[in-house]
């Protein structure tokens, strides 16, 4: 039986698909603001993503639909470049396309229609999510040979450099490499990472939308950046180390009155206290105890909110609202901050209760109407073999 999708792809195209892909978006589930401290993330996939349902033409074009967006064009194969053109959001896919054709891969002409069921702009990572089901689909389409951790760099690189927008690995290493109940411990300098068995039991992930436009993000963060640089200088005076990261709490403690600025030594506390807090998280993930896990996630958004001061009253609303609930094991703000999205652990019979009673207390502090979605930790980018229900 076609699905809803399916049918989609006939009335765009006039034919059916000859292959479905999926990638997922993630969210960071603890180890936040470390990655450019050379810290330990801990990401995974969410069971919602982006869909690619493609089929080969002979007409030597690309032709880009998105069930998300109304704007749709097509490009000739052999084009002598590719440009971004505006901010549109066909510049994702073409960046890929644009990759594979300069390093020389033969690639042929292709419909593709894209549907995605992630909140889009949210921080749930929607551009790696459609960077990486094009890169897989090309190159499994077109035989062109690269490896996953390959195709994650590579759909980095379009987002860098292409699209523009600087981000670390972890979020195209997260929706490739993602695993069902798996946590993915990444170190983001080595690229080493551990799948962490996380098998959340009674539990969901519960992902809080705080609708919120996340203006000061970006010179914030590069704010932030900078105050680690300090920090990182000031201890290099008795400390032979590259990263904040290569220390942990005990040493920390022991060279900190190195730094004599107050702000950054709270910023470099942070930083050397959250990446202690992802160990003992895997651990505690492993030994299936969710609700110590909860406890390092309630300490992740505490010190994320009093120290590195990326937080705000959107996100500590959802927060305070959790640690009044008994079927919350524990809950963060998880991204960059300034808005974006909280998570919780949240009993399943609970969530529907859990939802009503977040978003009215959140609207009630903010102001704003968050939107609340129950995920599980899904797999990494794949064919799609099952229909799919949408
Ligand atoms: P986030 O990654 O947090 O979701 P971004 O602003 O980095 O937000 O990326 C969102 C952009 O990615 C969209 O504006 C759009 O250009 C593109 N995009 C994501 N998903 C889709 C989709 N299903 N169809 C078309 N474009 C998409
Ligand atoms: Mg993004």
């Amino acid at each position: 039986m076609k699905t809803r999708l399916q049918q989609e792809f006939f009335k765009a195209y006039g034919k059916n698909s000859t292959q479905t892909y999926f990638s997922p978006g993630r969210v960071n589930l603890i180890g936040e603001h470390i990655d450019y401290n050379g810290g330990l993330v801990m990401p995974c996939a969410i069971t919602f993503g982006t869909y690619l349902f493609v089929a080969p033409n002979s007409d030597n074009v690309f032709r880009f639909k998105s069930m998300n967006f109304s704007d749709e064009t097509e490009v000739p194969v052999h084009s002598a470049s590719f440009h971004k053109k505006d901010e549109l959001w066909y510049n994702y896919p073409i960046g890929i396309i644009d990759y594979f054709i300069k390093e020389g891969k033969s690639l042929s002409g292709l419909d593709m229609l894209f549907y995605g069921d992630i909140p889009i702009g949210s921080g749930l990572s929607s551009s790696a999510s459609i960077e990486v089901v094009t890169a897989f689909a090309l190159n499994d389409m077109f035989d062109a040979g690269y490896s996953k951790l390959e195709l994650v760099k590579l759909s980095q690189s379009v987002e860098n450099n292409f699209i523009g927008v600087s981000c670390g690995i972890m979020d195209q290493f997260a929706v490739a490499f993602g695993e069902e109940s798996k946590a993915l411990m990444l170190d983001c300098n080595t690229l080493d990472y551990e799948a962490v068995d996380s098998n959340l039991g009674d539990y969901l992930l519960a992902i809080i939308n705080t609708n919120k436009p996340r203006k000061l993000a970006e010179s914030k963060y590069n704010e932030r950046v900078q105050e680690c640089k300090t920090a990182l200088t000031a201890l290099k005076a008795e400390l032979d180390i590259n990263n904040l990261c290569d220390i942990d709490t005990g040493t920390f403690n022991q060279h900190k009155h190195l730094i004599k600025d107050e702000t950054v030594l709270k910023r470099a506390t942070h930083v050397v206290e959250e990446n202690d807090r992802v160990k003992l998280a895997a651990k505690a993930l492993s030994d299936n105890n969710l609700l110590e896990f909860g406890k390092l996630m309630y300490a992740s958004h505490h010190s994320l909110s009093e120290l590195y001061e990326v937080s705000g009253k959107e996100l500590d609303a959802i927060v305070d609202y959790c640690k009044t609930n008994i079927a919350v094991a524990g809950a963060r703000m998880t991204g960059a901050g300034f808005g974006g999205c909280a998570i919780a652990l949240v009993k399943k019979d609970a969530f529907e209760n859990f939802s009503k009673e977040v978003s009215e207390y959140y609207t009630d502090k903010t102001g704003y109407a968050p939107s609340v979605y129950s995920s599980l930790i899904g797999d990494g980018v794949g064919i799609l073999k099952e229909a799919v229900k949408a």
